[in-house]
């Protein structure tokens, strides 16, 4: 608890996605008195995110426990060059989990009602300033009150941050989704990946089976200067009926949104505030994949903030910028991607050995296999 009734909240968490859920439950597991606020009525709808988690996120954390019924397991990986030859790939125990994110997002904000966290649903952070008393310093955040500890977990375009004067996203790529409900791929244990610069520059488009329907999307590098948006439309003519995706379908929702692909931001943090997940910059500038890294250090801050009020750790602010990831290597991909991709390269070598490692590399994390 709180070493002073001078605040009514240990933390107050902006945002009740992967990185605000992981945030809030890892602080209410040390004892601390939590309030998560989203802007959303129902954490299942505008959403932005494929919601596909890697195997390490699916057994090493506690989205391990979403239940079976919203999680569909894929084995390997389909790569499609742009002439649209394809190679298989996969790897001895390597999986990853597409998900009915709608329900896994409303089961997250379950869990922590269930663990004590106060969540309040429909209620947007529009600013807070920082405050003292004599149990030391915390911000004033508007429409609730008094906490010690702030946390940004809303996303790309953080409010926080710019209330707050913290570093903010710069560098994005520009993700676009259609979902076929009901629909079957004829490949369902598969993600399909596209290697495409006319379609997805900087990127790739992807289809994936899920627990309830069919995801198709398309992500390219997002410039201030690009007008238009990616051509889904003209992707999904040319590969869907390859995938089993027939002529006429039509989908059943869109998402998208923005994806931070050039590192953590800086300065993450500043006296009682802090920022995670997107809202931090912390998503592969190479895969895109942000839920296990914002889950991670999601999780990372809360404890840190619990430890902290404990008197068992150091600053929070000092323990988020150690638990965030570099991405070296990956920045240094993403610099060359953006500068050099090119489609012949990707047709004349996709079945080379150097190709088949790199592409094992990105999708399953160095332990490529050939399969049997
Ligand atoms: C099209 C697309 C597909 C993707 N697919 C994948 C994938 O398959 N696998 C993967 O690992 N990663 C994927 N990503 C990236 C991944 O979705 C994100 O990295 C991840 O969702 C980050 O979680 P987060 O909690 O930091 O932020 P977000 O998921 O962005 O959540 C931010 C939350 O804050 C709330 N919020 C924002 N502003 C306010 C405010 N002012 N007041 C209150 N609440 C607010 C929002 O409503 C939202 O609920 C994808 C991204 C996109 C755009």
């Amino acid at each position: 608890m709180s070493s002073s009734d001078a605040w009514q909240w240990d933390l107050v968490v902006v945002g009740a996605s992967f990185a605000g859920a992981a945030c809030a439950l890892a602080a209410r597991r040390g004892g601390l008195r939590v309030c998560v606020i989203e802007r959303k009525r129902d954490p299942g709808l505008k959403l932005h995110t494929t919601g596909i988690l890697v195997k390490e996120a699916a057994e090493r954390t506690l989205l391990s426990e979403i239940p079976a019924v919203l999680v569909h397991r894929v084995e390997r990986v389909q790569l499609y060059a742009p002439s649209l030859r394809r190679l298989s790939l996969q790897a001895p125990d390597y999986y990853f989990l597409t998900t009915d994110t709608p329900n896994v997002m409303r089961w997250l904000t379950e869990r922590m009602r269930q663990a004590g966290v106060e969540v309040r649903l429909m209620q947007s952070f529009t600013d807070a300033a920082p405050v003292s008393s004599a149990s030391g310093a915390g911000w004033r955040v508007d429409g609730l009150g008094r906490t010690r500890w702030l946390v940004g977990a809303d996303g790309a375009k953080s409010r926080v941050a710019m209330r707050a004067g913290l570093g903010h996203v710069r560098d994005f790529l520009y993700g676009i989704e259609y979902e076929f409900a009901g629909a079957r791929l004829r490949e369902p244990d598969a993600l399909h990946c596209f290697i495409s610069k006319r379609y997805a520059p900087g990127y790739i488009g992807w289809a994936a089976q899920n627990p309830t329907g069919v995801q198709f999307g398309l992500a390219f590098r997002h410039r201030p200067m690009r007008t238009g948006l990616p051509d889904i439309d003209g992707l999904l003519a040319e590969v869907g009926e390859g995938l089993g995706l027939h002529g006429g379908l039509r989908p059943s929702a869109t998402r998208a949104g923005l994806i931070p692909c050039g590192g953590a931001v800086a300065p993450l943090s500043a006296p009682g505030v802090i920022l995670t997940g997107d809202a931090a910059g912390i998503v592969s500038p190479v895969t895109a994949g942000g839920i296990h890294s914002a889950w991670r250090h999601g999780w990372a801050v809360g404890e840190a903030v619990a430890a902290h009020v404990g008197g068992r750790g150091p600053p929070p602010e000092r323990a988020a910028i150690q638990a965030a990831p570099h991405f070296r290597s990956k920045r240094l991909l993403r610099w060359a991607f953006d500068r050099f991709q090119m489609d012949w390269p990707f047709d004349l070598l996709l079945h080379s050995a150097p190709l088949r490692w790199a592409a094992e590399q990105v999708y399953f994390h160095r332990r490529g296999n050939r399969p049997g």
